[in-house]
Order: C-alpha cells, then sequence, then structure tokens
C-alpha cells in the first residue's frame, strides 16, 4: 500500500452549474445562514470569485451565449432580450414577459426562442464549448438552456399531453449536446422528469431531476444544469430575497449530489463550476422608452415597418434602438440621442462613429448632460483584463480610475470592451442605453418590476455575479477581472479542447 495522495486527482468530468441572477452578497448571506450548505462546500473545497463580469447588455439570452462560447455579443451575435432582425424587417422576442411575447405572437416567441435563437441568430461561425466537445467525441449534456447548439440531432418528443400541447411550436428537430431535456419538448432518453411545461418556479426542479438521472447513470462527462427560478424569484421580490431561492437552487444541487453517494463522491467524481450570468439591482421606477420615441415614428410589433424611422427594443434595464430605412439616417440618430438624454432614468446613451462592419470607428458614451467619452481599443491604456484602449474625452463618464497607465471603472466594470462589444455586433441597434440605479425600461408588454429586482444595465449591480471552481484549476495568470466568458475556455481546455480566443 502506497502513502495517501495528499492532492486529490482532478476530476475527469465536469459540472457547469448556471444559476440565473445569482447575487453575490445574497449567496454568501445564504451560506453564512447555512441555508445553501451544497454551494457552501463547494466555495471551502474551491475557489470562489465574487466579481464576475456578466455581458452587456446584462440579460440571460446575450450572457447564456457567452458562458457557452466565451464571447461577447459582438462574436456571438445575441444583441438582446429583445431586438429588430433588419434581414427580416421584425422583432424578436425571447420572452422579456408573457405580455411582451403575447404583443408579439406566443407562437413567434416560442420559435425564436427554441429554435432561431441557437439556429440562426447564434452566430454559426462561432463554436459553442457542445460543439467543441461533441467533435472531440466528450459525451455532452444540458437540461432546458437558452443556448444548446452542439452537433447530436433531437426530434422533437411526441409522447404526453404536455408534449402534444406544444406540438404546433415544436415540429422540428434541432442540434444540441449529446443529451437533450429541454423543458417537454426534447428528451434524449425517458428520464421519468416532467418540467410541467416550464413553469416559473418549478423549472429547477425539472433540472435537478435531469441532472440527477445524468450522474446516476453516468451519461455526462460534462453537464450544463441550468437554475433559473432564482431569476424570476428576484425579479418578484427583489435582489435580497435571493437568499430564499438560492436555498432552493442548492436543494436541487443536492440532488446530483445524493445520488453520487454524497458531495465529497460527486466531487471525486465532477470538478463543478457554479456561476451566474448576471446579478440583479433593485428597482423602484420604470422608464417608458416606447413611449418617449414615439415621434419618431416606431415600428409597431406585428406590423410592417414601411413608414417607421426606428424599432425600440427594451431589453429590462437596457434598450436599443435600430434606425430604420430612412432618408437621414444620421439626423434620426442624433434626435434618438437627445431624446434618449432627456428621458428620465437614463443614465448613459451609447453609439458606434466609423464603420461598424469593419470594426474601424469609435464607441461613444455620454451622459444626460452632454459629457462624452469616445473609445476605440489600441491605445496606450490597458485594462484590468489587459485588453488596451485609446480614450478620448471626458474619463469621468465611466468613472474611469487610472493608475500606472491601467484603467478602472469600478462602478462599470469591464465598461470598455462590454460596450465596445454591444455596440459592434451586427445584430444591435444604432443607439445603447443603460438605465440608471432603481429605473427599469418598460417592455412591450408594458411590464417592468417596480418593488422588485432587475438587470441589464452596464451598472456593477447588474452585471458581478458570483463564481464557483471547485476541482479545477483556474487559468494561468488569472484574469483580473473575472468574466462570464472566460468559463467557456475553463470547461473545454478541462477536456484538453482549445476554443478560439477572442474574449
Ligand atoms: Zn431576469
Amino acid at each position: 500500500m502506497g502513502p495517501p495522495n495528499p492532492t486529490p486527482a482532478t476530476p475527469s468530468r465536469l459540472i457547469l452549474c448556471v444559476i440565473d441572477a445569482m447575487a453575490p452578497a445574497a449567496l454568501e448571506r445564504a451560506v453564512a445562514d447555512g441555508l445553501a450548505p451544497t454551494l457552501g462546500t463547494l466555495i471551502e473545497r474551491g475557489r470562489y470569485v465574487d466579481s464576475c463580469v456578466a455581458a452587456f447588455p446584462s440579460v440571460t439570452p446575450v450572457c447564456a451565449a457567452s458562458i457557452t462560447t466565451g464571447v461577447g455579443p459582438d462574436r456571438h451575435g445575441v444583441p438582446g432580450m429583445n431586438w429588430y432582425d433588419r434581414s427580416q424587417g421584425r422583432y424578436v422576442e425571447y420572452g422579456s414577459s408573457l405580455r411582451a411575447s403575447q404583443r408579439f405572437g406566443i407562437a413567434a416567441q416560442l420559435t425564436d426562442t427554441v429554435y432561431n435563437l441557437n439556429g440562426a441568430h447564434l452566430s454559426p461561425a462561432t463554436l459553442t464549448a457542445f460543439e467543441a466537445l461533441d467533435d472531440a467525441g466528450i459525451a455532452t449534456a444540458c437540461t432546458t438552456y437558452l443556448i444548446y447548439r452542439g452537433r447530436h440531432r433531437h426530434e422533437p418528443r411526441r409522447d404526453g399531453w404536455l408534449t402534444r400541447l406544444a406540438a404546433p411550436f415544436a415540429r422540428h428537430p434541432v442540434m444540441g449536446p449529446r443529451e437533450l431535456f429541454y423543458a417537454d419538448i426534447f428528451a434524449s432518453r425517458p428520464a421519468p422528469c416532467s418540467s410541467v411545461l416550464g413553469m416559473p418556479g418549478i423549472r429547477d426542479r425539472h433540472s435537478g431531476c435531469v441532472g440527477a438521472y445524468l450522474v446516476e447513470h453516468n451519461l455526462a462527462d460534462f453537464l450544463l444544469l441550468s437554475l433559473p427560478d432564482n431569476d424570476w424569484y428576484s425579479h418578484k421580490h427583489g435582489p435580497d430575497a435571493q437568499v430564499h431561492s438560492l436555498a432552493k437552487a442548492d436543494l436541487q444541487l443536492a440532488r446530483l449530489a445524493e445520488v453520487a453517494g454524497g458531495v465529497e463522491a460527486l466531487l471525486e467524481r465532477y470538478a463543478v463550476i457554479v456561476l451566474g450570468d448576471h446579478a440583479q439591482a433593485r428597482v423602484t421606477d420604470a422608464v417608458d422608452i416606447l413611449g418617449a420615441l414615439v415621434e419618431v415614428g416606431v415600428a409597431g410589433p406585428r406590423e410592417d415597418p414601411e413608414g417607421a424611422a426606428i424599432a425600440v427594443c427594451p431589453s429590462q434595464r437596457a434598450a436599443m434602438v435600430y434606425v430604420l430605412d430612412v432618408p437621414d439616417p444620421a439626423a434620426v440618430r442624433a434626435r434618438v440621442i437627445e431624446i434618449a438624454r432627456a428621458t428620465e432614468g437614463v443614465e448613459l446613451v451609447a453609439w458606434f462613429e466609423g464603420d461598424r462592419d469593419r470594426r474601424t470607428g469609435e464607441g461613444v458614451v455620454c451622459l444626460p448632460d452632454g459629457s462624452q467619452l469616445r473609445f476605440a481599443p489600441g491605445g496606450p491604456l490597458s485594462d484590468l483584463r489587459g485588453c488596451s484602449w485609446n480614450l478620448d474625452g471626458d474619463l469621468s463618464v465611466l468613472g474611469i480610475e487610472v493608475s500606472d497607465q491601467v484603467l478602472h471603472a469600478p462602478r462599470y466594470p469591464d465598461a470598455l470592451s462590454r460596450l465596445w462589444s454591444a455596440l459592434t455586433c451586427a445584430n444591435a441597434g444604432e443607439v445603447l442605453m443603460s438605465a440608471a440605479p432603481g429605473y427599469e425600461f418598460y417592455d412591450w408588454g408594458g411590464q417592468a418590476h417596480p418593488g422588485g429586482g432587475s438587470h441589464g444595465a452596464l451598472d456593477a449591480e447588474d452585471s458581478l455575479t458570483g463564481l464557483i471552481m471547485c476541482g479545477i484549476d483556474p487559468p494561468t495568470p488569472e484574469p483580473g477581472q473575472w468574466a462570464i466568458r472566460d468559463v467557456a475556455h475553463m470547461v473545454t481546455e478541462h477536456f484538453g479542447v482549445t476554443l478560439p480566443d477572442l474574449r
């Protein structure tokens, strides 16, 4: 018998658990109060980062695409919760609220979310971690998650009354990871789990059931376990209340541990990464950005855009405006910027000047009082992630501090890269807005969350989430500012697969 090995071997498998909207302060409180014992053990055994930065806009479709591809919207192509598809002359809505979905048509919203997001909107040129691992023969798996694109074909389920209810919207196969369990629509095996139509508040249970089934039967080398209910709860009750929904998310992770024979046994077999996609900020007021811009001529939902000058796309605490086919687009953009600056609750207004397709030009970000900062990559200053920037104008617009040629913007973490990526995304609007603290933009259904929480803004409160890494080595050197787009690279590198580095 040899001496005991003090360093446990790195587990060969990996679970990536995404807890939607996980706010670091709430996570830390839930763990301290003993309400999230599984997450507590992972933090204790692993490495915890309390400031991992989301994409911008910090909403779930944009962030889910960044988590699974390792790049920002300029490369993955998903610009918001609601956006305008110029090639089709129509709005795309992923489900801001039930009423917003009704404005665009439930069938259209479900088709965009279930099919088009992965099949058309997510750039075909950008590899997902599922695709990269599928190509290497790794057994991949995913519970219901907005981004699931992989190399394996899945036919929609035909069994069960719930499935038949969804049948009109879900006739076609999709390309996913080897094991895909998506609501009641796709199930690569007859697992004993029902999503009950994916109702908010009970979606985590479906993920926990599927996750436990996959662990019990050894079916996944890489599993993306999505726990979305925390976001729904936090929208409704505010980010402080996440202590309760994180405790519930913990129960689902505990189900995976239980079938493995306990947390210790789970950690012998799997490395585990847990992160949020973004966090949430308290909301007290809402901004009617559609009403503010109506005089410019806003294209309506399900309408021919003929005659309209702009499309307006609220994404919770962010918003985008698209300038449509008009005789003088520069004048229309200038008017939109002017109105946005004058609208209470709009904090930052940003746009791109130059050739966006070639990414040559500069980003401009502006405060309501007109003070401006212009920025472009490649100058003498460097940010915390090592990207270099040229700045011109008022650094206080983004609260930027410079010491030893290094930029730091504590109020808007990773501000320049995130803004640049959002502004140079081919599917983004011409004018982007980030809401002031406490404000949210009403969506197309007239919904917002005053008295609760929301997210979407460039602000640290919306953008900084928690990251737990257990049984997996962080990259060396560690990033000076962690970002959710680092995770796809850690995932694939765990299996010896390298994604192109376009972070
Ligand atoms: Zn949300």
